[in-house]
């Protein structure tokens, strides 16, 4: 256990529960200084008390106030332990007022019996046995202390507190929503002690963490709290705490609150799906703080974060350290056992992998609706074409497919679900910020683009519709056969990866991040959204080429598929049919294998109108020409 014990401990309870004898044999075993609250009230509360009359609330203002003080002066040391009765919940506020980090408190719990005989037997102390009933009375059960019966010995009692400060959650999970809940259940089951927190919002969202807890058996041994506070003092110091709220102001919001709550060294992990350059900007804003911050894609959905999910961390090393065995517990695993997580490496470069995951994520599913849109023309029901998919299945695995089989097989009634499913696609604008990204570092993504620019114009329902009726389009099928279909999706399936791995590499050298091709390939070789067979081979060949377009196992099969992806898209077109993403893969290829390109006539038009001038293939390179046109 890393340094849990440094930290302010208050042990309360009402007089004569042996707060003094625990508090100084606990400040032994931590090594932590000792005071005893009874020191710190005014003389006039102890003449008060001695004369049998209780304190009320204006009497305890001076000496909680002396405590408090006391308290954030031995903060800023290694800590102390108090003990101080704090019998109403507004007291123990009061003491804990200005602390970064929330007190531990140790109720030392007795009945009044068992108390009553003991404050008879104690000399020499101020407060009379009488005043015991006034001290019951008063007190309010505090909800967030570990606590412990004093029936026990004095040494039992303390074996007791050593051993719960040991129980101290060591990872801490915020943010309840759909993923947050199945990868707690993924921690939990992998046996490590998670706090778990969701915010509070009056009549909506109450007591959603503990509800969550009673639901599983699982997190029988977890900390469930809607008090961000108290969540925060739960965990093991330095602490690990993983965000999974929505991206955007969420995080930001989460990030000030936790601010003052958090100490030096903790790290937070922003699980989401944030944006890169926001990360970076958040990781430099924490460190002012020396706050540690991972930016940690994470995919697989919701099965994939309950039952491994690939995870991409980015950020400072060292901190990344402190997470990975956590982290690396709950990853899927890959073909050899090895954990589906790696340090990506600096600032935003894990959200940007993440980013550029999902951007490629959008060309896979677009070349599949392509394809199921070819078959579907050529006559075949979605059952046929879930048949056709699944022969292919041995020659090309992937994650993708095996879940278009099964969405092609599912019936509602007679009718297929998805004859009934509306033709317009969504986005969380992950594709969106890799087409920007992708033009930002000048690298040719076009696949990416297309399909997100094809889920737009899938939004665009009405206006399908009035410019169908102008422009009547007359669907004919692809006369080819299914191989050939087939082979034509697979050869779009390793052009969009060619692209994809190339913004990656682009973007490492751009950002200066030396990004790991083949362990990105790796870590997505299970537990995420785009694994597959191709991913698998695409390991090995990227530890050898880093330009996947150069490598000859790729050259060979882009040879041998090509003229299926040329017939496909020509014949698709000639029958009206859209394919915006097959397309792509094929012009790319043809613009990527041209040595000559029509760009000298684009370099011609932007001196003549601009003076941008232009270079001469008949002299040096780098050297500028003009023309007066
Ligand atoms: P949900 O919408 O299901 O859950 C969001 C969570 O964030 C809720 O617990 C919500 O609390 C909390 N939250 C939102 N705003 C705040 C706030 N201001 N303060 C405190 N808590 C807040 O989202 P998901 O679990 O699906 O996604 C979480 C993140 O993971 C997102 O960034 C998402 O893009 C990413 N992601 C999602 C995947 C998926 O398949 N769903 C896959 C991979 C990544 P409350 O319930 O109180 O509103």
């Amino acid at each position: 256990m890393e340094n849990t014990t440094s930290g302010i401990y208050i042990i309360m309870g009402v007089s004569g529960v042996g707060k003094t004898t625990v508090g100084k044999l606990l400040a032994e075993k931590l090594d932590l200084p000792f005071f005893d609250g009874d020191d710190y009230h005014p003389d006039h509360n102890i003449i008060k008390m001695a004369s049998g009359k209780p304190l009320n609330d204006g009497d305890r203002e001076d000496w909680l106030k002396s405590l408090n003080i006391l308290a954030k002066e031995q903060a800023q040391k290694s800590g102390c332990i108090i003990a101080c009765s704090a019998l109403k919940e507004k007291y123990r506020t009061k003491l804990e007022q200005g602390l970064n980090n929330p007190p531990h408190w140790i109720y030392l719990e007795g009945s009044f019996e068992v108390v009553y005989k003991r404050l008879k037997n104690r000399k020499d102390h101020y407060m009379p046995p009488g005043l015991l009933q006034s001290q019951f009375d008063t007190l309010e059960i505090p909800e967030n202390a570990l606590t412990f019966n004093v029936e026990h010995s004095p040494k039992t009692v303390i074996e007791m507190i050593l051993q719960s400060l040991k129980d101290l959650s060591e990872f801490g999970v915020l943010g309840l929503g759909v993923m947050g809940k199945s990868l707690c259940r993924n921690f939990a089951s992998m046996g490590v002690r998670i706090s778990m927190y969701n915010r509070h919002v009056p009549g909506k969202e109450e007591n959603i963490a503990l509800n969550f807890k009673k639901k599983h058996q699982e997190l029988e041994n977890t900390l469930a709290f809607d008090e961000l506070h108290k969540f925060v003092g739960s965990l093991q110091q330095p602490r690990k705490i993983l965000l999974m709220v929505n991206a955007g102001p969420a995080v930001d919001d989460v990030i000030s609150e936790l601010i003052p709550l958090v100490s030096k060294n903790d790290t937070i992990i922003d699980g989401g799906n944030s944006h890169y350059e926001d990360t970076s900007e958040r990781e430099r804003k924490l460190s002012e703080h020396g706050i540690s911050f991972i930016g940690c894609g994470v995919s697989g959905g919701e099965e994939g974060a309950l039952k491994g999910p690939s995870i991409m961390p980015g950020g400072n090393y060292n901190a990344y350290e402190k997470v990975k065995p956590f982290l690396e517990k709950i990853a899927a695993r890959d073909k050899k056992g090895k954990a589906c997580c790696t340090y990506v490496g600096r600032s935003g470069s894990g959200h940007f992998t993440k980013m550029v995951h999902n951007g490629i994520e959008y060309a896979e599913m677009q070349l599949l609706a392509e394809l199921y849109q070819i078959l579907r023309t050529k006559g075949n029901n979605p059952d046929e074409i879930a048949s056709i998919l699944a022969d292919s299945e041995n020659k090309m695995q992937s994650y993708l497919l095996e879940i278009t089989i099964d969405i092609l097989k599912k019936k509602e009634g007679d009718a297929w679900l998805i004859d009934k499913i509306l033709d317009k696609a969504g986005n969380k604008g992950t594709g969106n910020w890799t087409t920007i990204a992708t033009a930002k570092l000048g690298t040719p993504s076009t696949m990416i683009a297309s399909s997100l620019f094809a889920r737009y114009i899938s939004a665009f329902k009405d206006d399908r519709i009035a410019v169908g009726k102008m422009l009547p389009v007359e669907v004919s099928a692809v006369k080819i056969s299914d191989d050939i279909i087939l082979e034509a999706y697979q050869l779009a399936r390793i052009v969009n990866h060619i692209q994809g791995f190339k913004l990656l590499n682009e973007a490492s050298k751009s950002y200066d991040w030396s990004l790991n091709l083949s362990e990105t390939a790796r870590i997505w070789t299970n537990g995420c959204i785009i694994r597959s067979t191709l991913m698998e081979k695409l390991v090995d060949i990227l530890r050898k080429e880093e330009d996947l377009i150069h490598h000859s196992e790729i050259i060979s099969s882009i040879k041998q598929l090509k003229p299926s992806l040329t017939r496909v898209v020509a014949k698709s077109i000639e029958s009206n049919q859209p394919v915006p993403c097959l397309s792509e893969a094929i012009n790319y290829l043809n613009a990527i294998s041209h040595s000559n390109s029509p760009a000298n006539l684009i370099q011609a038009q932007r001196d003549y109108f601009g003076a941008h001038t232009y270079q001469r293939i008949d002299d040096e390179p780098g050297r500028f020409h003009h023309t007066e046109w």
